[in-house]
């Protein structure tokens, strides 16, 4: 195989790290980006530098560029009794982009994983604690992923809930191993309908 320059193999290198790029899909984009003129290369590498800087919502771990995120601030969520928990932000952007669901979020940062030293202290736990006693929440939905890992860390969160709180998960429709965020709306606006008690 022919010995690629240094800056191409560095450049495929950080590319391969995003989710579902391998090294052949890695090559294509800087093949593309070779073509690019430098003020668009600059763009590029600017704007993503810049995510290092990205804040959280301290409420419910939303992006966002204030303290708490306008969904946090909504009246009409604030005061809704229904809090639902997922793992990541592009997980709520898809619940949000269905449209069936106005209750508060909570974005947990990933699900248990002991393998990869993720526990409790790791994730948004004591954050969802505190929101539930403070806003009063009735039901918290559970929109994580179905997996080994996501199947655990609900049975965790069900535990570490108060009794009164009614739990449950969402399930009709997401296929196992499968992710929210690659759902169409109507999938997950289905899923949400159908919401079992766990
Ligand atoms: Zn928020």
């Amino acid at each position: 195989m022919i010995d690629l320059p240094q800056v191409v193999k560095e450049a495929v290198s950080v590319l391969g790290k995003l989710p579902g790029v391998g090294e052949k899909s890695a090559l294509r984009m800087v093949t593309a980006m070779t073509k690019w003129r430098l003020e668009d290369l600059q763009k590029f590498s600017k704007a993503t530098g810049s995510l290092v800087n990205l804040n959280e919502c301290e409420e419910c771990g939303m992006w966002t560029d204030e303290k708490i995120c306008s969904l946090c601030l909504d009246p009409k969520r604030a005061d809704a009794n229904v809090l639902c928990v997922v793992e990541q932000v592009s997980d709520l952007l898809a619940i949000e982009k269905s449209g069936q669901f106005k209750g508060r979020f909570l974005v947990l940062g990933g699900v248990l994983n002991p393998l990869l030293g993720i526990g409790p202290d790791q994730l948004r736990i004591n954050k969802l604690l505190d929101i539930v006693g403070l806003h009063k929440t009735q039901v918290v939905v559970l929109a994580l992923n179905p997996s080994i890992e996501g199947d655990a860390t609900c049975a965790y969160i069900k535990h570490v809930l108060p009794n009164e709180i009614s739990v449950e998960r969402i399930g009709f429709g997401m296929p196992i191993g499968g992710s929210l965020e690659y759902l169409d709306p109507m999938t997950i606006g289905k899923a949400l309908e159908n919401r079992k008690s766990f």
